[in-house]
């Protein structure tokens, strides 16, 4: 346990915890969170001396950074860390055991590519880069003492990398929480890594017909193109298959977000049997008993029924953020950081990096590799006190499948013109909206050096 820490102030930690994941103001008392985890003061069995004693861990040789999170952003931080400056001591906590990819899941979704593919040992990615995983769910932090907890224990360190990634804001679709727990359940976006890329293929394997309904989230979603490209693959796999039924893509933007004419003209001339997109909809509501969107277009009410569904809402910075006091004020529940240096704001050994971030670059995994790419750099400058690096713009590469047989796709590779306020465009702009065999093999090969470049 760490010395600087009481029990009672681990409590206010936990307390703070469940206030904030139930998304109310800090609780007024701590007894119910004592009690859940135990009253023996001394006890080594209770939730308490799990949470604060010390987790099981090799002694820190150098100054410790721990990363929580191993996705894109986490994974490539751990890595290049090390590159910058040999002497750190990196820890990568994650909740899963195993890696699995959202890239490249809708194409594994269509059948184009096995399940291994996909799968990656966080074990092979910390023995070939010389960092330490630590499979735990991180529960929050105490800045001041520079302490992480875990279900496993806790973690000082010198720097703490946030990379936690996402969550869903059910709230933006007008949903109570039951019913959000169903559409978790029943109908999941499939826009988070796990089980719901699961859920989503057995969904597909057993559909028998009928009306596929995907939504698309307003605001600045995780993988801009994800929803379109979705529905294409799965149109196609209708096609094949010849499953009698159509996927309603109900759109809460005007358009199109990205590649707009590619998805378009693969919508009218692949699909046009098989795709139906509608534009423009403010989703306000969602029944998952009667499987029915409720929505408005135009100022008119529809409803639109469904045989199955993948339901995506808006997007908010992980909770996880909120927890730890990091929320920035205005914006998707995102993290309050330095646009430039990705410094907390008031707390140098804390950073935030990948999909948490609130600045308005694309939610994609290229973006968060290479943005750890740089800051992994900086958090490396600060630590040897040297001169913080020029900052360098992310980039964001997505490659698209509109087709799996043959995989053809499109693509787009832009860079970010900032100003620490709004984005100011983008740069360095190749958009290619043609598909071909050779961009679909393109989209392989691209996923092929990211998995490299974070795994080996
Ligand atoms: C279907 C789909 C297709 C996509 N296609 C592309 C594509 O073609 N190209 C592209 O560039 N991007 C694509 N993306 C987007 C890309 O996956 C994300 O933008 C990227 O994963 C963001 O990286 P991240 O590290 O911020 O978050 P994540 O990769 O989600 O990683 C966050 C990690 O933190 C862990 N975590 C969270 N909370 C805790 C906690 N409390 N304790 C411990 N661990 C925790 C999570 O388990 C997770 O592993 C796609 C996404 C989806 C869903």
């Amino acid at each position: 346990m760490s010395e600087s820490i009481s029990r009672r102030g681990l409590l206010k930690i936990a307390a703070g915890t469940a206030a904030a994941g139930a998304g109310t103001a800090a609780l007024s008392g701590c007894s119910t969170i004592e009690s859940m985890m135990g009253s023996d003061e001394g006890g080594s069995s209770d939730a308490f001396s799990i949470v604060s004693g010390k987790a099981s861990l090799p002694a820190a040789k150098g100054p410790r950074v721990v990363v929580v999170g191993g996705g894109w952003s986490g994974l490539t931080m751990a890595k290049y860390l090390k590159r910058y400056y040999d002497k750190l001591d990196i820890v990568l906590v994650e909740k899963n055991s195993l890696f699995m990819s959202c890239p490249i899941s809708n194409i594994w979704l269509a059948g184009a590519v096995d399940t291994d593919f996909l799968l990656h040992s966080y074990d092979d990615a910390a023995k070939n880069n010389g960092y330490i995983f630590f499979n735990a769910t991180v529960i929050n932090a105490d800045r001041e003492n520079r302490v992480v907890y875990t279900d496993q224990g806790s973690i000082d360190y010198d720097y703490l990398i946030v990379a936690p990634g996402i969550d869903y804001n059910y709230a933006s679709i007008g949903v109570n929480p039951e019913q959000e727990f169903m559409l978790r359940k029943k109908f999941p976006a499939g826009f988070m890594p796990g089980s719901e890329h699961l859920t989503l293929k057995g969904k597909l394997e057993d559909f028998e017909g009928g009306v596929f309904i995907q939504t698309v989230p307003k605001g600045n979603y995780r993988c801009l193109p994800g929803p379109y490209e979705r529905t294409c693959l799965i149109a196609e796999y209708m096609k094949r298959e010849k499953i009698k039924g159509k996927v309603i893509l109900l759109d809460q933007n005007p358009d199109i977000t990205i590649k707009a004419e590619g998805f378009h003209h693969a919508f009218d001339n692949l699909y046009k049997d098989y795709v139906q997109y509608i534009p423009g909809v403010n989703i306000t509501g969602v029944d998952p008993e009667k499987q029915q969107v409720i929505a408005e277009t135009d100022g008119f009410k529809d409803t639109y029924d469904f045989a199955d569904a993948a339901i995506y809402p808006s997007v908010r910075g992980a909770k996880l953020i909120e927890i730890m006091g990091l929320t920035k004020e205005g914006s998707q529940m995102e993290a309050d950081i330095d646009p430039f240096t990705y410094q907390a704001k008031g707390d140098e050994h804390v950073y935030v990096t990948g999909d948490a971030r609130p600045m308005g670059y694309s939610k994609s995994g290229n973006t968060s590799n290479s943005e750890a790419h740089y800051v992994a750099k900086v958090v490396a400058y600060h630590a040897q006190g040297k001169e913080l690096p020029t900052w360098e713009s992310p980039q964001t590469i997505c490659f698209s499948a509109v087709k799996t047989e043959p995989l053809e796709s499109i693509m787009v590779d832009a860079k970010y013109k900032y100003d620490g306020r709004t984005l100011a465009g983008f740069t360095d702009v190749t958009l290619k909206e043609k598909w071909t065999p050779a961009m679909g093999q393109g989209n392989i090969a691209w996923a092929e050096g990211m998995f490299n470049d974070m795994f080996r």
